[in-house]
């Protein structure tokens, strides 16, 4: 196998396969991929990409997302993603991807949470990330390495020259010029997630074990709308679009109980509805549904294919009967810091973009459907950075392919430890005494014989927990229970 490319890019979701299509067919490229390609969050993204409808409609879109950051979104980062959406769009468009239309052959826009208008593209009605994502990969004019877990970046002096992977039970190195961090999110970080399976934060803990920065960790986002009963390690997402659509929340009785907390209802932001439900869950020990009974039927098993199979598989019969929910964690806002051009700018040749990067464009909470679009767009300006430098000679170096032993036996009941630990204490509400308290068991489980990949685990556990003992006020997705003042 070639051991050296111009390019590697590890991930095979919207964000790693856009930045893989956007780069010259000259150049080698090589992307890796932990599972199956398909096995990412991208494949399983129901609701759409939000984008602005017209031009006048981007100040809106800069307006929705920075009220759902709560402040504390990158502006100039916002503008970036809002202002070159359209084109991004456009761009896909006419590379032949099909958005969904109606009879007139006009695009369909659909609502979600927080935007105050209807501004997400949907395609196969609640299957747009399926869609983009077999559109992309038919595109892709590059080979993947597929069953690739990268486990550890090569870098020597503030540069980057490749990464190890575990492939084919061989650990070995490859080179390359730039390296692409397009990796995804926590997911398994946590108990209750929507995320693939392969969704573990290794490469966030690598960055952090070369002492790259993090930024914003402490900002989880959990998605008020999962079922999160079976056993399935992967919750089954209810799409925002649901409540976009007129699906509503309510108790055992039927009560709609949103509008005691926020007089947007179920349509308030994903952290007030999220929270809403845990709390109205502890208090008047009751479960909560989704009632989707409005939908007629024909059109929800048009419009939802996906919820309503799914769903059907485990014995529901939607629409006409309820669905319990609870929250569960969805997305990271924080992630590796980069620049605009997604840039770590403490290491030379290394990137990183999509939901792994921190660009400041999410804040404190990220507006909905507005990560797909993330992922087109800062993918464009990665890949037109790295043309900018990609002929100035690089000096070849050897790195050894030694590597700290991957998973030790007792590994995988700390990682189920960690991953009720962080459900439980640093999750949806959080209190100073639970951190402190998941904190030194953390520090604890560092200091036992364990795998690297836990260890990788463990690593951004730990900063997701100090970032939230940092921020000792209630921020948009970060909510401390008791607010300390000092
Ligand atoms: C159920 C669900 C529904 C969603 N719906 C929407 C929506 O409607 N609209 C929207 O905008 N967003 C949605 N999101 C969020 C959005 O899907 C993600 O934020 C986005 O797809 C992330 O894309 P990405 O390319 O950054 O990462 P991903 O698509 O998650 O891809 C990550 C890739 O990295 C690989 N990888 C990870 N670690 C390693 C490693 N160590 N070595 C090698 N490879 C590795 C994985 O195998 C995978 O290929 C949804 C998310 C979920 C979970």
């Amino acid at each position: 196998m070639k051991i050296s490319y111009d390019v590697i890019i590890v991930g095979t979701g919207i964000a790693g396969l856009q930045t893989a299509l956007h780069l010259p067919k000259s150049l080698s490229i090589l992307v890796v991929s932990k599972d199956y390609a398909w096995e990412c969050n991208t494949f399983y993204a129901q609701g759409g990409v939000a984008v602005a409808v017209d031009s006048e409609d981007i100040a809106l879109h800069v307006k929705d997302t920075l009220e759902a950051g709560t402040g504390h979104c990158d502006s100039e980062a916002v503008e970036v993603l809002c202002s070159n959406g359209p084109l991004a769009i456009q761009n896909l468009i006419k590379m032949g991807f099909e958005f969904d239309k109606d009879k007139k052959g006009n695009l369909l826009y659909t609502k979600e949470a927080a935007h105050s208008q209807s501004r997400i593209l949907h395609a196969g009605g609640d299957a747009t990330g399926r869609h983009l994502h077999l559109f992309m990969m038919q595109q892709l004019p590059c080979p993947i390495l597929y069953n690739t877990q990268v486990t550890d970046l090569l870098i020597d002096e503030n540069r980057c020259y490749g990464v190890r992977v575990f492939h084919a039970d061989k650990i070995f190195n490859i080179y390359a010029k730039k390296v692409v961090i397009a990796s995804g999110g926590v997911g398994s970080l946590y108990a209750y997630h929507t995320n693939a399976r392969t969704i573990s934060a290794d490469m966030q803990g690598i960055c952090l074990s070369h002492h790259i920065k993090l930024g914003d960790m402490e900002m989880m986002q959990f998605h008020p709308t999962a079922f999160v009963l079976g056993n399935a390690v992967r919750k089954q997402l209810l799409s925002e679009s649901l409540r976009g659509e007129g699906a509503k929340v309510v108790d055992e009785e039927g009560k709609r109980f949103l509008f005691d907390y926020d007089e947007r209802g179920e349509l308030a932001s994903r952290d007030i509805v999220s929270r809403a439900i845990f709390d109205y869950k502890q208090k008047h020990h009751k479960e909560v549904y989704l009632d989707v009974s409005s939908f007629p039927e024909e059109h929800f098993k048009q419009r939802f294919p996906s919820i309503y199979f799914n769903m059907k598989n485990i014995g529901y019969d939607l629409p006409m009967q309820k669905i319990p929910i609870s929250p569960a964690f969805h997305y990271s806002m924080g992630g590796i810091k980069t620049n605009l051009e997604g840039r770590i700018v403490e290491i030379e040749d290394l990137y990183a973009v999509g939901e792994a990067a921190n660009t400041g464009v999410h804040g404190a909470n990220r507006l909905a459907s507005n990560s797909l679009l993330e992922g087109m767009v800062f993918s464009y300006r990665v890949a037109q950075d790295i043309l900018k430098s990609i002929d100035n000679p690089k000096e070849k170096k050897h790195f050894s392919e030694a590597e700290d032993i991957l998973i030790k036996e007792g590994d995988k009941e700390l990682k189920n430890e960690l991953r009720n630990l962080m459900w439980s204490y640093a999750g949806i509400v959080r209190e100073k005494a639970n951190l402190e308290k998941a904190l030194k068991r953390v520090d604890e489980m560092l200091e036992l014989s364990i795998g690297k990949l836990l260890k990788l685990r463990l690593l951004v556990s730990k900063e997701i927990i100090q970032s939230a003992l940092k921020r000792k006020v209630s921020l948009g997705a970060h909510y401390m229970k008791e607010e300390i003042h000092t």
